[in-house]
């Protein structure tokens, strides 16, 4: 009997050590930081596959940035579509089905989404030494602009304007989430957190909590918390990139009627999305939009959103209050 009890004992150690130890793998956390995009991604990782799958995720960020959507780095196809001037190529690497999503964020936005800015945001000359374009170059520039321009003809892509430069820099960061997600959907991953610059996937059977950002603040300062499901986040701020110049400041995400920097009382627009590349074009779109523009927009998309403006209040759409919590008490929270 003696021995029995021994025997079960012995068994009933084995099996826990077993399930520790499965447990310790299958909550393996494994993370990758690196540059990218033209900004800091972060990848944290949970699961089994943990390892195997953070070095992945920084290979399709960076082969998505250098091979399809950089304008900068030479032989990317963004980069030759702009070098020819909007000649034709062939629907490579999904970059067809971006460019549907995009231009109907531009049409539905009445233009405020306009990712053919480029040769604009170069007179600006943000990310290097940014300064205030001249007037009238930068009206040349912008007369070249125009997502409408922009027309698909059986396989390939053609641009009217030779002049005009594709620029991903509003979508995609949203698009790498887009693709990391799905490369994990199928492998032994629990949780992930990836950010890129200022989009977020975050994927994993819990609540997630999102700080929205101070703009007075640095990196890691927030004015409120959000608890999501796992989605993608995405913020577009006027405090990204900006330089100030005469006693005025000046900021990166521009509005494509004028060519000048968005200028209508919002520091930052954040969108809630399934999708990523969804989440960072819209919230370039509304940030340009404005506050009650940019509503009706992502409601139109079926998107959350959360508008924080230059007073010092939050307006929140398709967000119940409590889901955010603010703790700047200098902050506002208005509920309509
Ligand atoms: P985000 O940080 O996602 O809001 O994207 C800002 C970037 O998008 C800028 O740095 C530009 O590269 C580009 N951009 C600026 N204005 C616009 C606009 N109105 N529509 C689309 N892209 C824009
Ligand atoms: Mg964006």
């Amino acid at each position: 009997m003696k021995k029995t009890a021994a025997v079960i004992a012995a068994f009933a150690a084995v099996v826990l050590a077993a399930l520790l130890a499965y447990d310790g793998i299958a909550n393996k956390e494994m993370s990758a930081d690196f540059f990218a995009m033209n900004t800091y991604v972060t990848v944290k990782l949970k699961g089994t596959d943990s390892a195997e799958c953070a070095q992945q995720a920084q290979k399709i960020t960076e082969s998505l940035d250098k091979e399809v959507l950089s304008r900068t780095e030479k032989g990317s196809l963004v980069y030759n579509f702009n070098q020819n001037g909007g000649g034709t190529f062939e629907n490579e690497k999904g970059l067809f089905e971006y460019i549907s999503v995009l231009l109907d964020v531009s049409e539905k936005s009445g233009g405020a989404f306009d990712f053919t800015l480029g040769a604009v945001s170069d007179l600006w000359s943000f990310g290097s030494a940014p300064l205030v374009p001249d007037e009238a170059e930068l009206a040349q520039t912008l007369s070249h602009s125009g997502y409408e321009k922009l027309k698909f003809n059986g396989e390939s892509l053609v641009y009217s304007d030779k002049k005009a430069v594709i620029d991903f820099g509003a979508a995609g960061k949203g698009i790498a989430l887009d693709e990391i997600r799905s490369y994990l959907k199928d492998k032994r991953i629990k949780e992930a957190v990836v950010s890129v610059g200022g989009s977020v996937l975050l994927m994993g059977d819990k609540a997630f909590t999102v700080g929205i950002r101070n703009p007075e603040g640095n990196s890691g300062s927030y004015i409120a918390k959000l608890s999501v499901p796992g989605c993608c986040v995405s913020t577009s701020g006027n405090y990204e990139q900006q330089f100030e110049q005469g006693g005025k400041r000046y900021h990166h995400i521009l509005d494509p009627e004028t060519g000048y920097p968005a200028d209508n009382g919002l520091v930052s627009v954040t969108i809630v999305s399934e999708s990523g590349i969804l989440s960072d074009a819209l919230s370039t779109a509304c940030f340009v939009l404005g506050l009650e523009k940019g509503r009706k927009l992502a409601a139109e998309y079926g998107c959350s959103a959360v508008f924080v403006t230059e007073d010092k209040t939050v307006y929140l759409e398709g967000i119940s209050e409590d889901v955010i919590e603010l703790t700047d008490s200098s902050y506002t929270l208005v509920i309509e």
